[in-house]
């Protein structure tokens, strides 16, 4: 059993050389944002600090002090709400709201606390979605710590950076209006861990640039920010085949005679597969499996990866898996997820790939995420060198937007 042979094609690859609708409008009030932090089936315990109004229809109950826990059923039609002292029933297409009192009141939901308001209904699947209501300010605080590392304060302008990349992006949500909720509080769009995991550095980066937004075109900006680019940024019609932006080039994040990013601890990465977890991805993703009890003898049992096409920035955009007597086509993202380990995709598709002793599969690559937009770690490395935000968005990493106060 061996993998046969790695055909890798021309090589562009230089790792060693190198409400609810928004309109914006100055003067308008900070808007809000609704967040889904959780699908459930049921909810086991929110607890609420500080006093909290349900209003719904059909009723208007005060939550808060010795009555701050509920809990959450589906029921066939519609849900429940209930506690010691009171249970409340909605129909399916309810959508119910725990109004905060006062602005320090927050809701506690597993390991989180969030601010504002709790909105709950049921969707078209059974589930509950929970929804968070707050500022998009507010929002922010819980946004910008979990995306960026904020345990330095030479990275203040790196994290303000990401404050406006955060802002922007949240805003042009938005201006898609869709019914329960703007945008998802995970990786779908933003992590968002609500009040915790806020911290002063974050919240200062923050409150400096209340309201700034990237525009083009007298548009907001399309925006998008990964982790480390590996020292190559890439185009974004190349990460997203629709999204021709202007302002997202294929271009070496450098600065001076080194890369931006050259200090992530994912700059260069290794990976490498054996036969038999090759094996098992192909279990696990096309239930196909060549290495099952039957078959003894396994020298005959070959891998070809060829046909490998690469971006102008040098990343795989697609290549071709024959494995026994069949054929796997795959490009862009499905590249990151077949081949993943422990459950995590494939840091990048900037990556050359070679054969260690007819049976070891390795990667050499570099970065991790897609590589469009901004680099956090390069924007870390270059605020620590004295940029301020508007070099690190407007003259690296967006050019041809400019910065607005739209509020
Ligand atoms: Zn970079």
């Amino acid at each position: 059993m061996k993998i046969l042979s790695v055909v890798i094609t021309a090589m562009a690859f230089i790792l060693s050389a190198c409400q609810p609708h928004v309109k914006i409008d100055q003067g308008i009030s900070i808007p809000d944002i609704r967040v889904l932090i959780e699908v459930c089936d049921e909810l086991d315990s929110i607890e609420f600090k500080g006093t909290y109004t349900l209003r719904s229809e059909e009723a208007n109950y005060e939550f808060g002090g010795n009555n701050r826990n509920i809990y959450i059923k589906p029921l066939e039609k519609g849900f429940t709400i209930f506690n010691r002292n009171r249970i409340f029933k909605f129909t399916n297409n309810d959508q119910i709201s725990f109004i905060p009192s006062e602005v320090t009141a927050s809701f506690k939901l597993g390991r989180n606390a969030y601010p504002g308001e709790l909105q709950i209904s049921k969707n078209k699947d059974g589930f509950l979605n929970i929804v968070n209501k707050s500022n998009i300010e507010t929002y922010l605080r819980g946004v910008v710590p979990a995306e960026i590392p904020t345990y330095k304060t030479e990275y203040l302008e790196a994290i303000k950076s990401q404050a406006i990349c955060a802002r922007t992006y949240a805003l042009k949500k938005m201006e898609k209006k869709k019914d329960i909720f703007d945008v998802y509080g995970d990786v779908n769009d933003q992590v968002y861990s609500g009040l915790s995991g806020q911290n002063n550095l974050a919240n200062h980066a923050i409150d400096g640039t209340r309201g700034s937004v990237l525009m083009y075109n007298n548009e907001l900006a399309e925006i998008y920010y990964h982790s480390t680019c590996g020292g190559l940024l890439e185009a974004s019609e190349n990460v997203w085949p629709d999204a021709k932006l202007p302002y997202m080039n294929v271009r070496q994040d450098a600065l001076g005679d080194r890369f931006a990013c050259q200090g992530s601890p994912v700059f260069r990465w290794k990976e490498s597969f054996s036969m038999d977890e090759l094996d098992s991805l192909f279990k696990v993703n096309y239930n196909y499996s060549l290495l099952n009890a039957e078959i003894k003898d396994t020298t005959y049992i070959d891998l070809k990866i060829n046909s490998i096409s690469r971006t102008p920035g040098g990343r795989v955009q697609s290549l071709k898996l024959v494995y026994g007597d069949r054929e796997f086509f795959l490009e862009g993202m499905q590249i990151r997820k077949f081949f993943s380990k422990n459950s995590r995709n494939l840091k990048s598709t900037l990556f050359t790939l070679k054969v260690q002793n007819d049976t070891l599969l390795v990667f050499e690559g570099g970065g991790f995420g897609h590589g469009a937009g901004m680099c956090q770690w390069g924007a870390l490395y270059m605020a620590e060198q004295g940029f301020k935000y508007y070099d690190i968005l407007v003259n690296k990493y967006f050019r041809g937007t400019y910065l607005k106060k739209v509020y």
